[in-house]
């Protein structure tokens, strides 16, 4: 039978991977290719992974606009001024080195039936398996006010580089007892916990730096990851200075103007000297232009984290739409190994292990005070299903709040090991 792309949609998870080998090993070209499109948490995980693991069987190319990925994990520590912008930057030289092809471009397109994935700068590449894990963009108009446009003048540094640079550089021209506006994202969004280690962070600086300054978070939802931890850290070391204002009160009306510089919240508008707008958020574009987004994200199987929609098609991290997983760079990581197991296994014939998922976040609220949520995770019929979290206390004594600081500044050096080698 030849298989074609109808063949595939609606097809279940499971006839699909049996499906989905016998379609490579029949494709008569040399070594299996894998394209993977996205050189962060998850792509370039995956990536690494496939080369290392397979000893020189597949293929495997990696493309990614960016020479230097900045990880947006402890990119609030840098606001914060706990880290340089230099300690959250890493190159794409042991991927290379490890033997992947590292092409610096953006994918433009899918097209499907030929198995290419089309670039900016010219040309196509040809795959047998293709992995996305393109992080996120924003939703238009999610915010009255603002667009990509306004960026600049209102960054979301919520992809890391330039714009948590910028950000750094607008809290640190702040005036004296000027006000920081935060515009707080609706859930799903990446990393639950991120805008208020941001909140701490940011209050650190100013505690540190300009003391009668205030924070306003106008914010859609009623609670977030993680409240009463932040919440209570809030009062205890930056008592005042921080005003959160949920669903209940309005928060969610909210419009800016990057012109004027000013934040309506429920009718009431502020003149601030920041904002940090942290608009809606969605899987990457390329998600949607190769057609396996639904709605917002893209839908994918358990097992082996590949589309709903595509069995040749594997989504990675924020992009996917998977079950009870935070949008987070652990996350992306460990779904990036059951993915790359599951990749090899069909396309080499070798050993697939049951999909396992774990998470853990941390976040920093002041000097050594660190917190975490995380939980593990199984693959069923369904989704990535929770099997068992945990989360800090309140309350809990400075020793054991140091202790899960310095247990995340490990994790930080352990994962971005795991992903570029
Ligand atoms: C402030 C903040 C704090 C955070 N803190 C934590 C934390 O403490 N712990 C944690 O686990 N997570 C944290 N996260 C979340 C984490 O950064 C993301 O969940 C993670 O990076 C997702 O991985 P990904 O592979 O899906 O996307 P990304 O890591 O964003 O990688 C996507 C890559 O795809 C590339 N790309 C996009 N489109 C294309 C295209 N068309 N062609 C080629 N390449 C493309 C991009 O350039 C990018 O390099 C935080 C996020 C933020 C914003």
């Amino acid at each position: 039978m030849k298989l074609n792309r109808r063949v595939f949609i609606g097809t279940s998870a499971a006839a699909a991977a049996t499906l989905a080998a016998p379609s490579v090993f029949a494709a008569g070209h040399g070594k299996p290719r894998v394209v993977v499109v996205g050189g962060g948490a998850g792509g370039a995980t995956a990536a690494r992974y496939i080369a290392k693991d397979s000893k020189g069987e597949i293929d495997v190319t990696l493309i990614e606009p960016t020479r230097m990925y900045y990880t947006c994990f402890f990119s609030n520590l840098y606001l914060g001024g706990f880290k340089e912008i230099d300690d959250l930057g890493h190159s794409y030289g042991g991927l290379a080195a490890g033997g992947v092809n590292v092409v610096h471009d953006w994918a433009t397109g899918v097209d499907r039936d030929a198995k290419t994935v089309a670039l900016a700068g010219g040309g196509s590449v040809p795959y047998d398996k293709l992995i996305l894990s393109p992080g996120i963009d924003f939703v238009d108009g999610a915010v009255e006010g603002w667009d990509l446009s306004a960026q600049n003048a209102m960054p979301h540094a919520y992809k890391g580089g330039s714009q948590t640079e910028l950000l750094k550089a607008q809290l640190m021209a702040m005036p004296e007892g000027g006000t920081f506006a935060m515009v707080a994202p609706p859930n799903p969004y990446r990393c639950p916990p991120g805008p208020y280690e941001r909140v701490s962070m940011v209050a650190h600086y100013l505690k540190a730096n300009n003391p009668t300054a205030k924070i306003i978070v106008a914010d859609p939802k009623a609670k977030f990851s993680k409240q009463g931890l932040f919440q209570e850290g809030w009062a205890n070391h930056y008592e005042g200075m921080v005003d959160w204002i949920g669903e209940d009160f309005g928060g969610g009306n909210v419009s800016v103007d990057p012109n004027a510089m000013t934040v309506t919240i429920d009718g009431e508008e502020t003149s601030v000297d920041v904002c940090n707008v942290i608009p809606a958020m969605k899987a990457g574009r390329i998600a949607e232009l190769a057609g396996v987004t639904d709605g917002n994200w893209a839908p994918v199987n358990a097992a082996d984290m590949s589309s709903k929609a595509d069995g040749d098609i594997y989504v990675l991290g924020d992009a996917a739409s998977q079950g009870d997983m935070p949008k987070s760079g652990f996350s992306a990581n460990s779904q990036a190994k059951v993915c790359a197991n599951a990749v090899r296994g069909a396309l080499t014939g070798s050993k697939v292990f049951p999909a396992k998922f774990s998470n853990t976040c941390w976040s920093l609220i002041d000097t050594n005070d660190g917190v975490k949520v995380g939980a593990t995770y199984e693959a069923t019929e369904e989704k990535i299903a929770k099997v068992d979290g945990f989360i800090s206390a309140t309350g809990e004594s400075a020793d054991l709040r140091r202790a899960t600081y310095e247990e995340s500044k490990g994790w930080y050096a352990g994962i971005t090991a795991d992903m570029f080698g």
